[in-house]
């Protein structure tokens, strides 16, 4: 027994503690949630429909005592694609928690338009922005109960554009009974690739101004690669995109390049800028970093820079 012990790798030990952890910080996403500071119902009118632009200024963030991010500032301008890269841990879905006021900055402010979001109230800012997590669920019932869930008064001519806008037309001709086929428990017959892609449709469908996109760590086949790859870059014209990057293809694509580390901007840039300035960015890039980020983080010491 004893032996079997010894032999539980040292890395599958650390990834059992990862998934604790991230379990803990959705039950205490929760616990916070349903103790958030009363809303701010003097409110502050929200920018007119047509483009937002958000601004992290100086922000600070601590959970309880420990600061995870530090005076980060960058800019998410309108329409813009903006692609947030840095380790495990680096404070990336933290951002992503700040963007849709799950939790408040400790000291800075983001601004949209030039309007602390803190002044808005909490629906109205939702209904501007959208997320697209790793694994957003697909539900049970049709493609068109899928996609209508958040926007219930949308016409089929609104489900074909967005399912062209996720690259998903392909797969509505291929499927026996198109927008009415049951896609059964879970979404179980469709590839990890389509199932973000639905995900992301229906996220469209609320006509976001700011999508912010969790791109899957996960492998993807190379056709659900290139079909993320260039539902990405049609996204990007509607609406500003703010995706955290794991596949080179998207972040070369971007706009600007934020490096994220130890809860640091520490640089911004296109890739080519990046590349020739910041040896960790280098490094980073270099493969396909999710798979190295183990070793990375290994060799990396918190001075790299
Ligand atoms: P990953 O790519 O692994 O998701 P990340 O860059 O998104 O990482 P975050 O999830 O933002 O990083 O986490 C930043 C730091 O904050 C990590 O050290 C993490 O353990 C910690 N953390 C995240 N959520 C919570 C929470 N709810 N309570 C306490 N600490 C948390």
């Amino acid at each position: 027994l004893y032996a079997t012990y010894l032999v539980i790798p040292f890395t599958a030990v650390l990834q059992g503690i990862g998934l604790l952890q991230k379990g803990m910080g959705a039950l205490g996403r929760v616990a916070e949630a349903q103790s958030l500071p009363v809303e701010d119902t003097s409110g502050a009118a929200m920018p007119e429909r047509g483009g937002i632009a958000l601004e992290f200024r100086d922000v600070w963030f601590s959970y309880r005592d420990r600061p995870v991010l530090r005076g980060v500032s960058f800019t998410v301008e309108q329409r813009s694609h903006i692609a947030l890269v840095g380790l495990s841990g680096a404070g990336k879905s933290t951002l992503f928690s700040l963007i849709e006021r799950f939790y408040e900055p400790t000291s800075g402010a983001l601004l949209a338009n030039g309007t602390d979001i803190r002044k808005f109230s909490r629906h109205q800012w939702r209904g501007r922005i959208a997320l697209v997590d790793q694994d957003s669920p697909v539900l049970n019932g049709t493609l068109r109960d899928n996609l209508r869930y958040s926007a219930p008064d949308a016409s089929d001519h609104d489900l074909h554009e967005v399912l062209e806008l996720a690259n998903l037309d392909e797969l509505v001709q291929r499927l026996p009974a198109g927008l009415d086929t049951e896609l059964g428990e879970r979404g179980r017959a469709l590839s990890g690739g389509e199932r973000q892609r639905i995900a992301l449709a229906r996220a469209l469908l609320t006509r976001p101004e700011l999508l912010l996109l969790d791109e899957p760590t996960a492998h993807l086949d190379p056709v659900n690669e290139r079909a993320l790859h260039r539902a990405i870059h049609r996204v990007a014209q509607e609406c500003a995109l703010l995706v955290i990057a794991h596949r080179l293809t998207t972040i070369r694509e971007a706009d600007r390049i934020v490096v994220l580390h130890a809860g640091e901007v520490v640089a911004q840039g296109t890739h080519d800028e990046l590349l020739a300035i910041n040896d960790f960015y280098g490094r980073l890039t270099a493969g396909d970093f999710v798979d190295n980020s183990k070793s990375f983080e290994a060799e990396i010491s918190p001075g790299w820079r």
